[in-house]
């Protein structure tokens, strides 16, 4: 199952991008988090969020309630999936490479998989569990697996509960969930350096490199200046491919007929 976060305000300058590109191949199974009805998206994909989490901004409070809306899309379709995976609209997905990695891991056990946040694990002293754990920055893409979700259960099950344990901890949502994952049920981070977001400020800076590994790659963070693929090929005239992720697609997944006349013309 794929969650994507996102907000109406950034219809046109995010979430246009994605649905173009990797949530075509996986519509059937994308839902979204969002604070007002989108265009294009039909009512049973898409959870609301704006008369619980008040005002949409970039904050502690509305973060952490939008991810609580993100449990509530996972337990709603708790028994269809084997693996629940949260995505920003800021992000690209390699799903076919996404997919393949899930499938080497046993989905019957526990499972948080992300990109660590820090170089270090977060120094934890206070009570309760005051040990230091790791978190998969929410920016990345995270991907829990249904014994996870259901492990979590207690703690998500309701919105004020979850922001509440945010709000509490002083945690953004992504350190509250590393920090109920290792705190309350010992589960450690599995973390994939496959998955990136636009922390890491040196990932589209090497040419050589990126153009050598992107296909291994499972998410990849976009937004301007120049944090998108910009060395890649400009397959799309740059009016229609802001941020190059329709070349990215189409180099990826070159079976798509669109993408065939694109790669050869
Ligand atoms: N977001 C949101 N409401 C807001 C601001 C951000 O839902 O008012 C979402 C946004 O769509 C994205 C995520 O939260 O999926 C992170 O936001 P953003 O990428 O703007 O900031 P970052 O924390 O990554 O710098
Ligand atoms: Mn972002």
């Amino acid at each position: 199952m794929y969650v994507v976060r996102t907000s109406s305000r950034f219809y046109r300058t995010r979430l246009q991008h994605v649905l173009q590109t990797w949530i075509s191949l996986v519509s059937q199974h994308a839902y979204f988090v969002t604070d007002k009805l989108l265009p294009s998206i039909s009512h049973d994909h898409l959870i609301l969020t704006d008369e619980i989490c008040g005002q949409d901004k970039h904050a502690m409070d509305t973060l952490c309630c939008k991810t609580a809306h993100d449990f509530k899309l996972f337990h709603r379709h708790l028994t269809n999936y084997d693996w629940f995976c949260h995505f920003d609209d800021d992000q690209y997905v390699n799903t076919r490479k996404l997919e393949e990695y899930l499938s080497t891991l046993d989905s019957n056990r526990p499972y948080y998989i992300g990109r660590n946040s820090w170089a270090k694990a977060l120094a934890r002293r206070k009570e309760p569990f005051p040990y230091s754990f790791w978190f998969a920055t929410l920016g990345a893409g995270v991907c829990l697996s249904k014994p996870l979700v259901r492990l979590l259960q207690p703690y998500t099950q309701n919105i004020s509960q979850f922001v509440n344990g945010c709000l509490k901890e002083n945690y953004h949502d992504d350190i509250y969930l590393g920090f109920l994952i290792f705190g309350y049920l010992n589960i450690t981070l599995t973390k994939n350096n496959q998955f990136h977001s636009h922390l890491e400020k040196d990932f589209y800076n090497d040419k050589q490199k990126f153009l050598e590994t992107f296909n291994e790659q499972i998410t990849f963070g976009f937004g301007l200046p120049n944090y998108y693929p910009v060395f890649l090929p400009n397959l799309y005239e740059s009016r229609l491919d802001r941020y190059r992720l329709r070349s990215l697609h189409c180099l990826l997944n070159p079976h798509i007929d669109e993408c065939q006349m694109r790669i050869h013309k």
